[in-house]
């Protein structure tokens, strides 16, 4: 976390801290990297982009033979048109789902018309490799597979070198959901050599939302000229117009576009992916066994759990009223988020963004005074 994240006089402190999957807590420099106004064709923006697309692609190690395309919009967006433009008109897309945001590829695949087959699995669960290798084994019509790489529904990390290593081996192209790992998981395109990659600016990179961005092979990239299944969410002419001009071909969000320039340096300055995944690891760490100290359990094996986010149920079902705890959170500055999963009561708290240990300490203490609230009793063993 930066020096410059949150301080009692600057103006910010009071914003609330996001233990969510974002929009996240941004340092005070990312905010104040969009107190300007810049016009869409200027030099500056065109810098500021192939910067930013520079430094996505550095993300993951990505080579020559990769491109980034950003595209405005909420992360969606971009899977909307990955999923719209690189899945070829003959071909099939196999989904691998294990959560919501599986669940989201393939209504985009029936809205958008695309050839595809699911296969899903329990949502505490991580993707089973042999699952995906009898799916490919039975039908030979599949072309590509889309996997998520955390599914953010529950928090759950899939097995994504050895769901690459298979795919590659079977001669079929990957497509990555990295929207909640990207920036805190380490993705090299060495080691894990996916053909796209989806994420967004306000998730881990700790930039603000606005930008989602896919990281491709440029062949295949190449090839999706004339492909796209909408105007706006066409990756290939955005790409073709943007080397050509070094402008976005609609209107730029140029302050997301700023704040993400911003946080991309912050990400270089601490150290690393690598570097900040340990951070989110042990704030992880701290949320978990604090919570699990006030009584809580979590959802997943720690096996699977991605230092993400945390799917927490409560200590007594019956007793348990989520709007009481929320609200009671909400007034004391922290903002977490309701759960995803139908069978039982549970919700959400993040554990990124521009936080550390301390906001994770600050955050349970808040939760015991809450639960105190509610007339739940201190369990044992907390401080
Ligand atoms: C956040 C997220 C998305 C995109 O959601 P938006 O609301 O469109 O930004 C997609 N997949 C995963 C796994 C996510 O966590």
């Amino acid at each position: 976390m930066t020096e410059t994240s949150r301080k009692p006089d600057d103006g910010v402190f009071s914003d609330l801290i996001l233990l969510t999957p974002g929009p996240l807590t941004t340092s005070l420099a990312t905010k104040r990297a969009m107190l300007h106004d810049w016009g869409s064709r200027g030099q500056e923006m065109a810098a500021m982009t192939s910067r930013v697309r520079e430094k996505l692609l550095n993300c993951v190690g990505a080579g020559q033979n990769y491109e980034c395309v950003p595209i405005q919009g909420s992360g969606t967006y971009a899977i909307e048109a990955a999923i719209g433009c690189l899945v070829p008109r003959n071909g099939k897309l196999l989904i691998m789902i294990n959560g919501a945001y599986g669940r989201r590829m393939a209504s985009i695949c029936d809205i958008l018309g695309v050839d595809h087959t699911v296969d899903e699995s329990p949502e505490e669960e991580a993707i089973k490799v042999e699952a995906l290798h009898t799916r490919l084994q039975r039908d030979r019509a599949i072309t590509d597979v889309a996997v998520v790489h955390c599914e953010t529904t529950t928090g759950v990390l899939n097995p994504l070198a050895e769901i690459c290593e298979l795919v590659v081996a079977r001669g079929k192209r990957l497509l990555i959901d990295a929207m909640s790992s990207f920036g805190a998981l380490e993705i090299n395109s060495a080691k894990i050599p996916f053909d796209a990659l989806v994420a967004a600016s306000g998730k881990c990179l700790e930039g603000v939302p606005g930008i989602a961005f896919v990281i491709l092979r440029k062949d295949w990239l190449e090839k999706a000229g004339g492909s796209a299944r909408s105007l706006s969410l066409d990756l290939y002419d955005q790409w073709r117009y943007m080397s050509q001009t070094g402008q976005w071909r609609f209107t730029p969000p140029t302050q997301v576009v700023a704040a993400l320039d911003q946080a991309l340096g912050e990400l270089e300055s601490e150290g690393g992916v690598v570097a900040r995944g340990a951070r989110y690891k042990r704030n992880c760490d701290v949320l978990i066994s604090g919570m699990r100290a006030l009584g809580f359990q979590t959802l997943l094996a720690e096996n699977v759990q991605a230092p993400i986010i945390v799917t927490f149920s409560p200590p007594n079902q019956a007793k348990w009223r989520f709007e009481a705890f929320y609200n009671g959170l909400r007034r004391r500055n922290y903002e977490i988020y309701p759960g995803k999963l139908s069978k039982i009561e549970s919700f959400r708290v993040g554990c990124i963004g521009n936080l550390g240990q301390a906001e994770i300490q600050g955050f349970l203490a808040a939760a015991r005074e809450t639960l105190d609230d509610m007339g739940f009793e201190a369990a044992a063993g907390t401080g």
